[in-house]
């Protein structure tokens, strides 16, 4: 005999783990979680590769956080590693022939990213890259960040001067690359995440709790999901065992009435019956070299040229201890076509597609025990954190 369930959930990432674990523990639900991939973890799966480097397949992810709830839920799952993420850019110099002293001759540097006030001296030189520092701080006297789109309408020459610098150095050619658009086409938000820091402070991320997963992300996943009400069984498009009609679901045929949290494509899930919802894929280039180490920093940016956007070196994200052998990853991005196999990572957040975005979240409104979360349903740019505090709130509601 068929099993009962009281709810339903179709993803096993972030928004689908959190959401079946709250609704299991908290509420005894019963739940049946339906995974497409043949793994739980969605996007933030991690595993080893051949040589035994533990590599994230879909893009670094690095756990960061101000939400003290969600810290606190994931640490029930897991124990961390200390870490804060640091990003330098990779880009060749404005005039290779002019080389500074005891640097390399390769016609290349380096700065950290978000650009600071260190980057400013590695850019204009320490002397002068001080002063402009200066300039910057007193014209931003209250702020300890400030956006490229901000810093670009500042009227002062000088400062004008050092936004061109900043956009043409690390926005406009790696935006390019990672959306096909410049940064005043692609939504604010999104340069917004990498602002220009007035501090010296060279973290990526200044979230209150920063780390990872000691064992990884996969291990924290399978213990979320562990759990005597909560079933899943990956390997399953839930889209072949559903059906969606008249505001009433069904599951194998039958009508189910208990909630069901959906955290796929909404455009998938109505067969795109409006038009396809556009995204950016990513190709990523794995190489596994024979060395302990590739390079200084977890991911480093190539913000100028090059046809992918940054490298991540595993090993110094997660801290393992391999000697001799190291896994890196280039990112490509591109647009998303919907062919087999290829995964939509970015939603392109502009006024058409939250148009059109929004027809499908009004057709799910019919369904009144449909809920769409997610990065994907919800057509939205969240981070890990921001997905799983949306999950506990969505569980609490349901409770
Ligand atoms: P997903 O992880 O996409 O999970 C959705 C799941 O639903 C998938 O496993 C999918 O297979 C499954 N699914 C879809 N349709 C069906 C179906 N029909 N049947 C069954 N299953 C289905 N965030 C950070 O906080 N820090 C980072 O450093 C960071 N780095 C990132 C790097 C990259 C390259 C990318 C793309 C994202 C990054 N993120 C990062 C964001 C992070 O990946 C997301 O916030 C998070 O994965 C969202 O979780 P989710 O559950 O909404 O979606
Ligand atoms: N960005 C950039 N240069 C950089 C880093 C980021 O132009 O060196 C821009 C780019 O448009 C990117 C956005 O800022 O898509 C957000 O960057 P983030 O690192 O947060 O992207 P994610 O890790 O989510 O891909």
């Amino acid at each position: 005999m068929r099993k009962q369930y009281d709810a339903l959930v179709i993803g096993a990432g972030y928004a689908g783990a959190v959401s079946a674990r709250r609704l299991a523990e908290d509420g005894g639900k019963k739940v049946l979680v339906l995974e497409r991939r043949g793994h739980v973890g969605g996007n933030a799966y991690d595993c080893l590769d051949d040589a035994g480097v533990l590599i994230h397949q879909y893009g670094p992810h690095i756990f960061h956080t101000n939400d003290r709830r969600v810290f606190d839920f994931l640490s029930r799952f897991t124990q961390w590693r200390r870490y804060q993420h640091r990003v330098i850019a990779n880009l060749p110099r404005d005039n290779p022939e002019v080389v500074p002293k005891g640097k390399s001759t390769d016609g290349r540097f380096f700065f950290p990213v978000p650009f600071n006030l260190d980057s400013m001296k590695n850019a204009f030189g320490k002397k002068e890259g001080e002063r402009l520092g200066k300039k910057l701080l007193d014209a931003y006297p209250a702020q300890s960040q400030v956006t490229i789109l901000e810093l670009r309408q500042n009227p002062d020459p000088e400062i004008a001067a050092i936004a061109d610098y900043v956009y043409e150095h690390v926005f406009v050619h790696y935006t390019m690359k990672q959306w096909g658009q410049t940064p005043e086409e692609i939504d604010p938000n999104t340069t917004a995440r990498v602002p220009v820091r007035l501090s010296q402070d060279d973290r990526y991320f200044q979230d209150a709790y920063q780390g990872m997963p000691l064992k990884g992300y996969t291990p924290m996943f399978e213990r979320m999901l562990d759990h005597p009400n909560i079933t899943v069984e990956t390997g399953v498009d839930a889209l072949e065992r559903l059906e969606l009609a008249d505001g009433s679901i069904k599951l194998d045929g039958e009508v189910f009435s208990g909630p069901v949290i959906y955290t796929g494509q909404a455009d998938e899930l109505f067969d795109f019956q409006f038009g396809p919802l556009p995204y950016r894929t990513l190709d990523f280039g794995f190489e596994t070299l024979e060395r302990d180490y590739y390079q200084t920093h977890g991911t480093v940016n190539y913000t100028v040229d090059g046809e992918f956007t940054r490298i991540t070196e595993f090993k110094l994200l997660t801290g393992q201890r391999l000697s001799g052998v190291t896994t890196i990853m280039k990112e490509y991005s591109r647009a998303y076509t919907g062919a087999d196999g290829e995964i939509p990572y970015y939603a392109i957040i502009n006024p058409d597609n939250n148009a059109l975005y929004a027809k499908y979240a009004d057709l799910a409104g019919q369904y009144p025990n449909l809920h769409l979360l997610g990065r994907l349903a919800e057509y939205k740019y969240y981070n890990m954190d921001a997905i799983a505090a949306r999950a506990l709130t969505l569980a609490a509601g349901l409770l």
